[in-house]
């Protein structure tokens, strides 16, 4: 029985650790993934999960849905891997034939688990639904597999042991069931099999914005060279980058004082861009650091087109300190709406310093709020000129104390120069928040 448990404190990540590194393999079943019409991010989720628990990864694969083909990567992953994870096919649907895959592969049957049939009964009676044949194939598991409780959909993950002591565990496609899963049941599984020696992991994430991934590397390069315990591994996000400090150590507290030093180095060289620790992103800690200040915030948007009030309203309880937004997208809208001067709009153009200060003023002014935040900017691909490029965008933060204004040049497409802009204004705020007193 597993008698374990995985801790998570402040975005650090606890398990069981032994000196036999093992080794994991992935198949993201899904004709549509080779088709390109959905993207695979299942695979990244999964990969950064393994690493954090020390687990290597060495292939991973994309196949369509042919159960022959499935059962053959199954096997090939089997050559050389300890465990074998796959994302997909697990649906009531003709066309769903992981299970069935599994089953050639390791030569079991198809055999009915009481338990994954209950669990789908009970879902389908939550529901108020009826439930057709086809979901009770979903039921249908290879022989002596184990039933993943599944708190998010239908399906139940899937956990079959090999006579060799390896695993095959077979994960819905659908990323918050994979997640769901991954995080309540295979974790734990995978980091009690690894627990051959008593120790731990643990791991601290580090947040950074305003650096590249190329630049954090050049500055951390030495470390990155000489690490063994603690490990650092950079990872690049959109617009940021991580970095996850992780020790294995006998205890907690001693893999705590292992990454201590390491993330006050780390913090000496890089810190002025260091934002926080974790899972929580950009617009978690403006909205801790807004709650912490007692400050409310409205936000009048030109090209992000309300991507800013999107991010800070993502984060629950935002209603304390997010007041209003508004999309003024015209030089009408941004006259109307926000008060700014037509005069100033003809002199200097939407997309100004002037026009962005005189929309962070009136938005603040609009809302009644402590802080007002204004965003003009060219998003393209066209409307650039010499002067003024693609990418150009303005950002004024206006308060009873200040006004600051800030221009930035981003590069990428559209929706990259918009969700850019959206972070770099997010920054601002937290530089502003954090300049102020208590
Ligand atoms: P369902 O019960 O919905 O059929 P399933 O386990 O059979 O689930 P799939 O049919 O393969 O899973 O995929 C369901 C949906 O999950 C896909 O339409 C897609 O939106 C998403 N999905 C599948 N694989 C991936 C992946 N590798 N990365 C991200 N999303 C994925
Ligand atoms: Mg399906």
């Amino acid at each position: 029985m597993i008698n374990f448990s995985v801790l998570e404190v402040k975005g650090r990540i606890t398990s069981k650790w032994c000196d036999l590194k093992m080794i994991a393999e992935l198949i993201m079943v899904g004709t549509e993934l080779l088709l390109g019409e959905i993207v695979d991010t299942n695979s990244n989720y999964l990969a950064e999960e393994l690493a954090a628990i020390g687990v290597d990864l060495f292939y991973v694969t994309k196949v369509g849905d042919n159960q022959q083909r499935i059962a053959r990567l199954i096997q090939n992953a089997f050559t050389r891997a300890d465990i074998v994870i796959t994302s997909g096919g697990l649906g009531p649907t003709s066309d769903d034939l992981t299970k069935e895959a599994a089953a050639e592969a390791l030569g079991r049957d198809l055999v009915l688990c009481p338990k994954a049939l209950k669990s789908i009964e009970a879902r389908f009676q939550r529901m108020h639904a009826a439930m057709s044949q086809n979901n009770k194939r979903q039921a249908y598991l290879p022989e002596g597999s184990q039933a993943l409780h599944n708190p998010k959909g239908t399906a139940p993950g899937v956990l079959v042991e090999t006579q060799d002591g390896k695993a095959l565990i077979m994960l819905p496609g659908v990323p918050v069931e994979l997640k769901a899963i991954m995080r309540d049941s295979v974790i734990p599984y995978i980091a009690n099999k690894a627990a051959g020696a008593n120790g731990i992991i643990f791991s601290q994430i580090l947040r950074f914005y305003g650096l590249g991934e190329s630049r954090l590397e050049e500055l951390i390069k030495d470390l990155l060279v000489t690490q063994s315990n603690p490990t650092i591994a950079p990872y690049a996000g959109s617009g940021e980058v991580r970095v996850r400090i992780t020790a294995k150590a006998d205890t907690q507290e001693t893999a705590e004082s292992l990454i201590a030093p390491v993330e006050k180095e780390l913090l000496g060289r890089i810190g002025e861009y260091f934002y926080g620790y974790g899972e929580a992103g950009m617009e978690t800690v403006v909205g801790n650091l807004l709650i912490n200040k007692g400050q409310t915030i409205a936000v009048a948007e030109s090209c992000t087109g309300g991507l800013i009030s999107n991010l800070l309203t993502n984060v629950p309880g935002s209603s304390d300190y997010y007041m209003q937004g508004a999309v003024t997208y015209s030089n009408l809208a941004k006259e109307t709406v926000l008060g700014v001067d037509p005069r100033l709009i003809e002199d200097y153009g939407a997309v100004s310093e002037q026009t962005a200060k005189a929309m962070a003023l009136g938005v603040r002014q609009w809302a009644g709020t402590d802080i007002g935040l204004g965003i003009t900017g060219i998003a393209g691909p066209g409307g650039g000129t010499s002067a003024k490029p693609v990418g150009l965008v303005y950002f004024s933060l206006s308060s009873s104390e200040k006004e600051i204004v800030d221009k930035r040049v981003f590069s990428g497409d559209r929706l990259q120069i918009k969700e850019r802009a959206a972070l770099a204004a997010l920054d601002l705020v937290r530089r502003h928040l954090l300049s102020l007193g208590n």
